[in-house]
């Protein structure tokens, strides 16, 4: 047992309301890659902005030949370590709320249930127009129906997304709303667009309520996220943060710890459920 997970085990133990808010680094080991790199950069193409996707067909239609090749990949994905950590704070009783920037659903399939997801989740689809809802799985089967002879190598990528040849996106019929013919988007927040307001606020209550944060897995680069350290910073309350590479709030918290989420998470919080 290292020192870090000792400071790291203390922590969790000295704290009966934490925060915690949860990033990409908690899904990687299910999986799904990481849009950053270690010091905060892209590492590929930014992900597409609401505005085009709205306004610009070869956007829609690129968006999702993507999403398409990449679903299946996303839909196998299975919670981890990291995920039943935290399901297991939960269940101990001092981890009373989880905020995750993640939208794979993979903190509730290990267990949590006190989840606000802020960026919305990928297994929901919503009507730009309308605003009919309907899972994402009717969709993968109104696109597979719809493109019966369009296959593509796919290598993963994030969100459920996948590299598609530009020449294989123009064959690709994108999927529309079965009621009004709309433009139809994943529940998801998407670059460009605000945090619903509601779902922030009930975010923010959380922390008011809350005597300590933990952040996990997140870089903090995005804002949405980055607000809840500072906030949190804000009203004197202790930070810990649990992440390979710099972070954005790395000058507000009093632990950091540079190490693998899931192995060392789960290594405190099973030592705390054991005091
Ligand atoms: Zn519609």
């Amino acid at each position: 047992m290292s020192s870090t997970d000792d400071r790291l085990r203390n922590w969790i133990a000295g704290h009966r309301r934490v925060f915690a808010l949860t990033g990409a680094g908690c899904s990687t080991a299910s999986g799904i890659p990481d849009y950053r790199d270690d010091e905060g950069g892209w590492k590929r193409r930014p992900p597409v902005m609401i505005q085009a996707f709205r306004a610009q067909d070869v956007v829609y239609r690129r968006y999702w030949a993507r999403a398409y090749a990449g679903w299946p990949h996303l839909a196998a994905a299975a919670p981890n370590a990291a995920h039943r950590a935290f399901a297991a704070w939960e269940a101990a009783g001092t981890l009373v709320q989880l905020v995750t920037q993640n939208v794979d659903g993979l903190h509730q399939r290990a267990g949590s249930r006190a989840v606000i997801d802020l960026h919305g989740r990928l297994d929901l689809v919503i009507c730009l127009s309308c605003g009919d809802q309907t899972s994402r799985d009717n969709v993968q089967e109104a696109m597979a129906a719809a493109n019966p002879r369009w296959r593509t190598e796919a290598a993963t990528a994030p969100d459920g997304d996948a590299d598609v040849e530009a020449a294989v996106i123009e064959s690709f019929a994108a999927p529309r709303c079965e009621r009004c013919g709309g433009l139809l988007k994943p529940d998801v927040v998407f670059f460009g667009e605000n945090v619903p307001r509601d779902r922030y606020e009930r975010a923010r209550e959380a922390l008011a309520g809350a005597d300590a944060l933990l952040v996990a897995g997140s870089s903090l680069m995005v804002y949405s996220g980055f607000r809840f350290a500072r906030m949190a910073h804000e009203a004197g309350l202790p930070i810990a943060i649990v992440n390979r590479g710099r972070t954005r709030g790395d000058d507000l918290a009093g632990l950091k710890v540079e190490l693998d989420v899931g192995s060392t998470l789960a290594a405190a919080v099973h030592r705390e459920s054991h005091l």
